[in-house]
């Protein structure tokens, strides 16, 4: 099924914030008036510090409007394969704002399950100008994890960063530190020694409030194929 032009723009929007398109799904389940839902893309791999802090829970609260906007967005996605990433390309090549960079989601999880990932792919090698930003926490899947390595970090336009929180263990940092291609996000402390073991990337956009910065950042998210090395990125949370 093809998409029409009110479906992209309401899809892929422009996130100032960061200083490029975006793309979000629904964090979590969403029931409708039939009494069916619409599935959270967060449910399968978020971890208790998700579900707990997440700020997109304080924006569904102010912004009820945002429920409906994830139920298209939802629908969107999951039409999306082979067929049709070319309008995506289409559309993002009459685009006067970046599109050198883009990112796989604002708001939920980009590798709910294995559909997801050949989504992604599709997009990446119709789109092989744009560097799409992949953060996920999938990775604390093995299949998953070993899927991703496979299809998406094998492709030099997708910057596969693994999600990491004050809830993860030693033991998730030493398997994910000496995995090749992954960079690492951490996020929810700000303490100096809040990263075990390694030297981290301390994020300028949030560290000293640059906005846009990571639409050309190269020490950061994208320094695995951006500049070929691995990074531990530090986020602040003020
Ligand atoms: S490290 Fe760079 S790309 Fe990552 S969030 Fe910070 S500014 Fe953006």
């Amino acid at each position: 099924m093809l998409y029409t032009k009110d479906e992209l723009n309401d899809m892929i929007r422009w996130g100032g914030d960061i200083g490029m398109f975006q793309i979000d799904r629904p964090i979590n389940n969403i029931p409708l008036d039939d009494g069916t839902i619409v599935r959270g893309s967060c449910n399968r791999f978020k971890t208790k510090y998700c579900a707990e802090t997440c700020y997109n829970l304080k924006l569904y609260r102010m912004y009820p409007n945002m429920k409906e906007r994830d139920i298209r967005c939802e629908r969107n996605w999951q039409k999306m394969g082979k067929h049709n990433t070319w309008q995506i390309a289409e559309h993002l090549s009459k685009k006067r704002k970046q599109t050198k960079r883009a990112r796989f989601m604002s708001r939920g999880e980009a590798c709910a399950n294995k559909q997801d990932v050949f989504r992604i792919k599709a997009l990446a090698e119709d789109t092989p100008d744009t560097n799409w930003w992949l953060p996920t926490r999938a990775w604390r899947n093995g299949y998953m994890r070993m899927l991703i390595e496979d299809e998406l970090m094998t492709m030099p336009n997708v910057s596969v960063n693994a999600s990491f929180d004050p809830s993860n263990d030693e033991h998730d940092w030493e398997v994910m530190q000496i995995r090749h291609g992954w960079n690492i996000m951490f996020y929810g402390d700000d303490s100096p020694d809040a990263i075990p073991f390694s030297k981290s990337f301390a994020c300028p956009k949030t560290w000293k409030k640059m906005k846009g910065h990571c639409s050309i950042c190269k020490g950061g998210c994208f320094s695995s194929t951006v500049i070929n090395r691995q990074s531990i990125v530090h986020l602040s949370e003020h």
